[in-house]
């Protein structure tokens, strides 16, 4: 069940000699890089001086303001006519990323794609349904030119028209769906409206927006599927940096390609396995825009221990993003292991609002929670035990002490876009 037994296993001293030759490789190609030749000449290190992956704390960090700032493309390391694609970031604000492909990154990406696929047990005989945007979104032609490369057949249904896309998953035998899991629990819900099952599928492979263990549960029973997560970023070609095995335990990084490191997203400084922080990517085979020490925004940790896959480095799924972490008493913490720990407890809600104060130079963290419609009384004076369970279940999972308060059904703000969570009073003194 490997797609490049040989890359996806390896280990130890040949990992590391292959990642010390790759990132010379890709910090000389960053020389081309206004940018880049500006911070390394600063940092006082250039390619010749790089012996080991130990010489990658020395080079500077890369954020998305910078990326923004060389639109549009003022991040590609090689002469224009050796680009042969474009895509872009999302940009939800002001001007997006422009990320630039050659032929070869091309083919390393389909190929790292393929790994991800193989590794969930596809192969030739499935029949693919890439339900995402196409365009200038990097999970359409990413997937699509993965999913050929392994000889699956596919199909490129995009979005949109779910009825559409559940006749072709019925007619077509398609037994693998790409989806973002918002648009999988759509699905779910329409056909169980139209009162039909997709019989044929088989495995899901979700990604592009954050989702949970109860997500996962949710899909995989309500669909009868094994549902996988993947995870990338179009700065780092799009989809493919990782991947979840069929232990589902984790996503396996892909070492030979990408030098992941966990950092302290307040400090920068680098953490170790089981701690949690920034996960920051140093690509090592990207040829038209190299990215060193790019700080991916996301929260997640190392999981070191042997996979019984046979593959290597793995981490954990997606915690939130950095700007959202908070530091209540010198300890981080983020909405999402709140709304984690809410989502567990089948009284309240999924609704909640927390207000941090600061009370005699002490960090007080106050947490309302709505109650579930169908748990609720109507009297939230008989909740005295609930709301110290909650208590403790946050206080085990954040290490830290809180107030909750029980809400009434339908009594905290909704929100349309992103949610606004966190009211922090602690500046107002
Ligand atoms: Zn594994």
């Amino acid at each position: 069940m490997f797609w490049d037994k040989e890359r996806e296993t390896l280990r130890g001293k040949r990992l590391e000699e292959l990642q010390a030759k790759q990132l010379r490789w890709t910090v000389s190609l960053a020389e081309n890089v206004p940018f880049y030749r500006e911070r390394l000449r600063e940092a006082g290190i250039s390619a010749d001086d790089i012996r080991s992956t130990d010489d990658l704390s020395r080079l500077p960090f890369t954020k998305k303001t910078d990326l923004r700032e060389g639109y549009p493309f003022g991040f590609f390391a090689v002469p224009r006519r050796e680009i042969v694609r474009v895509h872009t970031t999302s940009g939800t604000t002001g001007k997006p990323t422009v990320v630039g492909y050659t032929q070869r990154d091309i083919d390393t990406w389909s190929d790292l794609i393929a790994r991800n696929l193989t590794m969930v047990g596809l192969t030739a005989d499935d029949t693919f349904q890439n339900a995402v945007n196409y365009g200038l979104f990097t999970g359409g032609l990413g997937f699509h030119y993965g999913a050929e490369r392994t000889g699956m057949m596919v199909v490129p249904s995009a979005t949109g028209n779910t009825k559409r896309q559940i006749e072709m998953i019925q007619d077509f035998g398609v037994t693998a769906l790409h989806c973002t899991p918002g648009y999988a629990l759509h699905i779910t819900e329409v056909i169980e409206e139209m009162g039909v099952t997709l019989d044929s599928l088989r495995i899901g492979c979700f990604g592009a927006e954050a989702w949970s263990e109860t997500m996962r549960h949710e899909l995989e029973t309500r669909l009868a599927i094994d549902a996988y997560d993947s995870y990338g970023m179009s700065e780092m070609y799009g989809p493919g940096v990782a991947f979840e095995c069929t232990e589902k335990h984790g996503l396996h990084i892909w070492e030979d390609c990408y030098l992941p490191e966990i950092i302290d997203p307040a400090t920068g400084e680098t953490l170790g396995p089981g701690e949690k922080g920034e996960l920051v990517i140093t690509s090592l085979s990207k040829e038209a825009m190299p990215m060193i020490r790019y700080r991916t925004g996301d929260i997640t940790m190392f999981i070191e221990d042997e996979c019984p896959c046979g593959r290597g480095l793995r981490i954990a799924r997606i915690m939130g993003r950095s700007d959202d972490m908070l530091v209540i008493r010198g300890i981080n913490v983020f909405p999402s292991q709140i709304e984690h720990v809410l989502l567990g407890i089948p009284e309240v809600g999924d609704q909640f609002m927390v207000y941090i104060d600061r009370v005699h130079h002490l960090d007080e963290m106050t947490i309302d929670v709505e109650m579930n419609r169908s748990a609720f009384s109507g009297e939230l004076g008989d909740l005295v035990g609930l709301q110290k369970q909650i208590q403790q279940r946050l206080q085990e999972a954040l290490s830290l002490r809180t107030s909750v308060r029980l809400v009434e059904p339908g009594s905290l703000p909704r929100f349309e876009g992103k949610a606004k969570r966190v009211i922090d009073r602690r500046g107002d003194l």
